[in-house]
């Protein structure tokens, strides 16, 4: 199944062992993530909650 990452835009091909395929299946407009983007946010929330208070610097969106 082809599939399309929420945040770079790229597409990928699923297989019925990924994670989120059955949330795919049930909902096309499911927030799919690709691995790539998924490793970047978690990076950045982590870099930024070590640099910054969370209270002081809004949620990254992108
Ligand atoms: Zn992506």
């Amino acid at each position: 199944m082809k599939i399309q990452c929420n945040i770079c835009g790229s597409k990928q091909e699923i297989t019925p062992a990924h994670k989120d395929y059955s949330s795919v299946k049930k909902n096309s407009k499911y927030p799919y993530i690709c691995e790539f983007c998924a490793r970047k946010i978690q990076f950045e929330l982590q870099g930024a909650n070590d640099i910054y208070k969370p209270t002081s610097f809004p949620k990254i969106s992108c």
